[in-house]
């Protein structure tokens, strides 16, 4: 495993749609576990292929630091309520906004073995889902942020997504 280099914002990588993964192979293992430790050393609570410069359809999200999940062509099958609360990202460091979200969240992936599943996650997992799944189509947090970007110095609670 090894720690990969964080894409950060005015990367051109970063505002690309990802492509579908056909099946697994040792390479993208390799990435899986690559993202999940760069994920943790950057002490994020979750990370997208084109963070690391692989337009590839894979995210990795673990909201407590205990329980990671891998999601191979995530798509969103259902999404309800709202949730506004403060949102960053590992490519737009020392940064934060406030954004609204769904408050839950029901999608469909596959494991690093290209089993089927489901996850349905609330609040922090719910956001983290809608985060990181952006991202596999270009999207940046910053152009969804009610009202300034601010300086996480001002902030020091906040988690990185
Ligand atoms: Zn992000």
């Amino acid at each position: 495993m090894a720690i990969r280099n964080i894409r950060e914002i005015g990367d051109a990588v970063l505002n690309k749609k990802c492509k579908e993964v056909k099946e697994m192979t040792p390479r993208i293992r390799e990435l899986v576990d690559d993202m999940l430790e760069t994920m943790y050393e950057a002490c994020g609570v979750g990370l997208a292929a084109p963070q690391v410069g692989i337009l590839k359809r894979i995210v990795v999200i673990d909201v407590t630091g205990e329980d990671p999940y891998v999601m191979i062509n995530p798509r969103i099958l259902e999404m309800s309520g709202e949730q506004t609360g403060q949102e960053g990202c590992l490519s737009v460091p020392g940064k934060s906004g406030i954004v609204t979200r769904p408050n839950y969240v029901k999608a469909a992936a596959y494991n690093e073995n290209m089993e089927p599943y489901e996850i349905e996650g609330t609040e922090l997992l719910a956001r983290a889902i809608c985060h990181e799944l952006d991202h596999l189509d270009g999207n940046l947090y910053v152009d969804k942020v009610e009202g300034p970007l601010m300086d996480m110095t001002d902030l020091e609670d906040e988690e990185e997504e």
